[in-house]
């Protein structure tokens, strides 16, 4: 029987990169680079339950485990931080650290969803609205994410991305590169090798057809 439960890091990996994901994911591949261990340098801290803390009115409690196993989400994970707020109605925040702000924009759309994810299972778990931020080790800041604002949207993301990977599992397949991706950050590029396997033009082809017709003529 397929394993039909997804773990809410995996949405982050199939948006950044559906052929990256499918490495993982089904070929069960793995390759790490400098940006993997200052990420888990990073999480080696909040991943720990002991690290929970109470600060000026709030509470952060590190390394949560939730859930939500609804048939149309069937997700689950951790959270870095929650951070509780207020006496007789508690408000809860999550609190995803990333170890560097990307350049020219306050959050990338993977990263985002992936705390949107984990919103869902928050809310479910605690029954209540949370909020999501991300904060950056590099800069020391914290961005809030527009979750509720642009809640039906995101859900309907979610929730494509989900059945899509779902699709891919039951199948094994794992989805080709997409083209113009930004490749100079993925720990996989040595195993994945995008320049040689990336798709090439249809003029591309042919010259490839006609090499390999004039080599079978030797
Ligand atoms: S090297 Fe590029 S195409 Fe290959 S897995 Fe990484 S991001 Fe995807």
């Amino acid at each position: 029987m397929i394993k039909d439960d997804i773990a809410i890091r995996s949405i982050q990996h199939y948006l950044y990169c559906p052929h990256r994901w499918g490495l993982l994911e089904i070929d069960c591949a793995w390759a790490e680079n400098v940006f993997v261990t200052k990420a888990n340098l990073l999480h080696d801290r909040v991943h720990n339950p002991k690290a929970s803390y109470s600060s000026s009115g709030k509470k952060c409690y590190t390394s949560v485990s939730v859930y939500n196993d609804k048939s149309e989400y069937n997700l689950y994970g951790v959270t870095d931080c929650i951070e509780v707020t207020g006496d007789e109605k508690c408000n809860l925040c999550i609190v995803e650290y990333k170890p560097t702000k990307p350049k020219n924009k306050d959050y990338n759309f993977d990263d985002l969803m992936q705390v949107f994810a984990q919103k869902i299972c928050v809310d479910y778990v605690f029954n209540c609205d949370c909020d999501g931020v991300l904060y950056y080790a590099d800069v020391k800041k914290r961005i809030r994410l527009p979750l509720k604002e642009n809640f039906s949207e995101y859900d309907d993301i979610l929730k494509r991305t989900l059945a899509e990977m779902r699709n891919l599992i039951s199948k094994g397949k794992i989805p080709e590169i997409v083209k113009n991706r930004n490749c100079s950050g993925c720990s996989m590029k040595e195993i994945c090798m995008p320049t040689l396997i990336a798709p090439v033009s249809v003029k591309g082809s042919i010259k490839k057809v006609l090499e390999r017709k004039e080599c079978e003529n030797y």
